[in-house]
């Protein structure tokens, strides 16, 4: 890597290894004059709905626009209420409200980041429509219970699985559980095209057919409008690159995999294996969009790392409940404790497949070397 610098991400050493194909692809779209919706992006949905056990996948134009439009399938809207996390990217609360819907938010269990289902049955009111879990990092949140209560109370479930394509809950996978499965292919998911993208997935018929009339402004046949819906397409281009790329996702994920395993020993190793919390879930398959660990003086540890040229991320400083553009909703510090001190802890270490394991372990070193000298600072105050 050049001048020594640990990134978050490098899309450039996965490019190399699949530039032929890769570029044979995009070249095959150039040349086919079909840049919208042509084959290989019925060729693309095919081969998603297989990967992710789901009867139906359409592509649409990014993940934020498979919240969108799943929740304006399900006919949610104004004086609905859908239940999420406050602790997730932006788009998962956005779409709720761009909906004219109410975002409810319940807390995170501290040791999975994801919705703590026990929180949620207490939320639940006559308005009521969905359940939104985000399957945070790459791991699917606690379904079963979510499936129940949705079952209970005749709720959806749109699942965010934008961080999670392959992870798997109980042998299923990550979107194929809930009513809608939503799927983004931003760059830096494990997963990404060469732009904006996502993919909504659906076992149920009658609602991928909605879903696909939604994405093309509700037009069919062309020019006779039945429902108002938006231009949600994906581009020909994209789903060409993510044809190449499904093929290797499972090498990826293992890689991923075998890569967080070595963070955790490597920071067993230095005697940091308390900031890692053990996964719960048990029966799940991790996919590692990010390996975050919690430290409680994150911010000093990110700018001791930086000085090292490794780079970290935050997800997310801000919860939702707290974001100015949500301060209608009458939230305050303290609504929701286990989110706001994940914001305040947590710190994403540089995770992609093809990150070099002695890499990694320099990270660990200079975390180690960071607690060593608060250690002997806090020693040398206390004497
Ligand atoms: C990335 C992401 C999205 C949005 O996906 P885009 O393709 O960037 O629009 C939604 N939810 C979560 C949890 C994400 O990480």
């Amino acid at each position: 890597m050049e001048n020594n610098t640990i990134p978050m991400l490098d899309l450039r050493a996965q490019y190399q290894t699949l530039k032929p194909e890769l570029d044979a692809a995009v070249m095959g779209v150039v040349e086919s004059m079909q840049y919208i919706n042509g084959p290989d992006v019925e060729a693309m949905e095919k081969e998603i709905a297989e990967y992710c056990q789901a009867n139906h996948c359409i592509g649409v134009s990014s993940g934020s626009d498979a919240l969108l439009v799943s929740l304006m399938a399900l006919d949610i809207g104004w004086g609905d209420e859908v239940i999420t996390t406050p602790y997730t990217f932006f788009a998962t609360a956005g779409a709720i409200v761009r909906v004219g819907a109410k975002p409810v938010f319940v807390d995170i269990d501290p040791v999975t980041f994801n919705i703590d289902p026990r929180g949620i049955a207490a939320k639940i009111t006559p308005r009521t429509r969905a359940i939104m879990p985000v399957h945070l990092f790459g791991q699917c949140a606690e379904m079963d219970p979510i499936l129940d209560l949705a079952k209970k109370h005749k709720l959806a479930v749109i699942e965010d699985a934008a961080q999670a394509i392959g992870s798997e809950y109980k042998g299923r996978r990550a979107g194929s559980m809930g009513t809608v499965g939503c799927y983004s292919f931003f760059p830096s998911k494990n997963l990404g095209c060469m732009g904006d993208g996502g993919a909504v997935v659906t076992q149920d018929k009658t609602l991928a057919d909605k879903l696909r009339l939604l994405r093309g402004h509700g037009s069919h046949p062309k020019y006779y409008h039945k429902v108002v819906g938006g231009n949600f397409r994906l581009d020909s281009i994209h789903a060409a690159v993510l044809r190449v790329k499904l093929k290797h996702l499972e090498t990826w994920s293992q890689a991923r995999q075998q890569g967080a395993a070595f963070y955790t020993a490597t920071l067993a190793k230095y005697g940091l294996s308390r900031l890692v919390e053990a996964p719960k879930i048990l029966q799940s398959r991790h996919i590692f969009n990010q390996y975050v660990i919690r430290c409680a003086d994150r911010d000093n540890v990110r700018e001791f790392l930086k000085k090292d040229k490794i780079t970290t991320e935050v997800y997310y400083p801000v919860p939702m409940h707290l974001q100015e553009c949500f301060e209608n909703l009458g939230h305050k510090v303290g609504d929701f404790p286990e989110s706001e001190r994940a914001a305040l802890e947590s710190l994403a270490l540089p995770m992609y497949p093809e990150l070099p394991n002695a890499q990694r372990e320099r990270v660990v070193r200079c975390l180690a070397a960071f607690f060593e000298a608060a250690g002997k600072m806090a020693r040398r105050a206390a004497a």
